[in-house]
């Protein structure tokens, strides 16, 4: 398979050459020439998360130099387990994607983009400087990713004073090939950072660079797999689709599990749970894209007023803007409902979910409810990751899971950079 650029400017790439690149020269994103069409069933009933993976992926590895490779690294990026729980409501069910070494959903991008750019990367004399601008979550997955794995260094860039401490330890405790810069600046002055080092031509030759963040296809792509492999179970056990209640921000994870259902998987209706930002909601309620500066919320991880994979969805739909509305819905939640949800949720059924995953299920609470189908509440990180928000709302501390504890026990370093191209690239520069 190739991979046209959204914007059309650029030469169809290869797959490895799309997720080495990340973003295309035209400045457009990579997407599959065509959706392949899946028949469900070539997945074996019993397999699990690896194995779904492996076969929904296939097509997209047709021909690359990775195809011989994709099973094995199925097998390294899904490690961790993405259950179904029941939830108090008869027909909803909490999709469960943070048992990943950091906790949140974006270890399973991250891990497969690893595994995918360390294969890449054999041979090569050069190592690669890995750059990530992070709000939070992305950071930490991709430092634990590409920890230890020879030939990549990463560099994470995240705004001081405006990560949780829980977050800003994580991402300083990897050490060796991975270093944690506290930027004294916004989110928005990491990614332009970021962005202008990956642009700067002299810079690359001195210093081979590439990015993770979540316009790459090595993390969308893997991302699918769990909306699979989740619909295929329901599928076998119930015969009827699964329906999807997604936390929204840059529109990775939503774009993945639309994909999914365009290849035919057994995938009912999808809604975006969004919080304040509101840019998707106003346009699937019928206005224009206006994409616009991020508002802090209580759901951090998804203060985005310019979700960038808008574009694929654009693209998806040949630009036919009313097809798209049609396709998905968008809601708007507030702090305010988000604050009152987690406390009910956790006060009357013992529900406790990150304020993310709280968007989803405010959500859930306008869904109606149908016969015989159900509702997948897609959980994306978990609740102790987001102490300062949960814990004096909740009144006691929470439970921290294990693997999370334990980079939390390891000493933690950041170096201090300023706002400044030339002091970071000059970091960039020495070894
Ligand atoms: C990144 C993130 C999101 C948003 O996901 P997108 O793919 O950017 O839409 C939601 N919740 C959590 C916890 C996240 O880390």
């Amino acid at each position: 398979m190739h991979y046209p650029s959204t914007r059309g400017r650029a030469p169809a790439a290869s797959l490895s050459d799309a997720i080495a690149a990340g973003l295309a020269p035209d400045g457009g994103l990579y997407v599959p020439g065509q959706l392949p069409s899946i028949d469900l069933a070539a997945f074996d009933p019993d397999g699990d998360l690896a194995a779904t993976a492996t076969t929904l992926l296939a097509p997209f590895f047709a021909g690359d130099a990775l195809v011989d490779a994709l099973p094995a690294i199925c097998t390294e990026a899904f490690t961790l387990d993405t259950p179904l729980r029941p939830l108090a409501r008869a027909d909803a069910l909490l999709l469960e994607l943070f048992h990943g070494p950091t906790a949140a959903f974006k270890d399973v991008g991250a891990r497969f983009l690893a595994a995918c750019l360390c294969r890449l990367r054999q041979g090569q004399s050069a190592p690669l400087t890995i750059l990530v601008a992070t709000s939070g979550d992305t950071g930490a997955a991709v430092g634990a990713a590409f920890h230890g794995q020879p030939g990549v260094r990463v560099v994470i860039l995240y705004p001081d004073d405006r990560v949780s401490p829980r977050q800003a330890h994580q991402l300083g405790c990897f050490g060796d090939n991975v270093h944690a810069l506290r930027v004294a600046g916004s989110f928005d002055d990491c990614q332009r950072m970021v962005k202008t080092a990956l642009n700067d031509a002299r810079l690359q030759r001195e210093v081979p660079l590439s990015s993770a963040n979540s316009i790459s296809l090595g993390r969308l792509l893997p991302q699918m797999s769990y909306y699979a492999h989740a619909a295929l179970g329901w599928w076998h056990a119930h015969g009827r689709p699964l329906d999807f209640i997604i936390p929204t921000g840059n529109l990775g994870n939503a774009q993945a599990c639309l994909w999914a259902r365009a290849m035919g998987l057994p995938i009912g209706e999808i809604r975006l749970a969004c919080n304040a930002n509101a840019t998707l909601p106003e346009f699937f309620a019928g206005a224009d894209y206006r994409p616009r500066d991020a508002t802090a919320t209580l759901a951090n991880a998804m203060d985005v007023g310019a979700p960038s994979n808008f574009e694929r969805l654009r693209w998806l739909f040949h630009g036919d803007d009313d097809a798209l509305r049609r396709a998905l819905r968008a809601t708007s939640i507030d702090d305010a409902t988000i604050r009152a949800t987690l406390l009910r949720h956790a006060r009357e059924h013992g529900e406790v979910v990150c304020p993310h995953t709280a968007t989803a299920l405010a959500v859930l609470e306008q869904a109606p409810r149908r016969d015989g189908r159900a509702w997948a509440v897609v959980a994306t990180a978990h609740p102790a990751k987001f102490e300062l928000v949960l814990e004096p709302l909740l009144g006691h501390s929470l439970a921290v899971p294990p693997a999370l504890a334990a980079m939390l026990q390891r000493p933690s370093h950041a170096a201090s950079m300023p706002v400044d191209d030339q002091a970071f690239q000059q970091w960039l520069r020495t070894p």
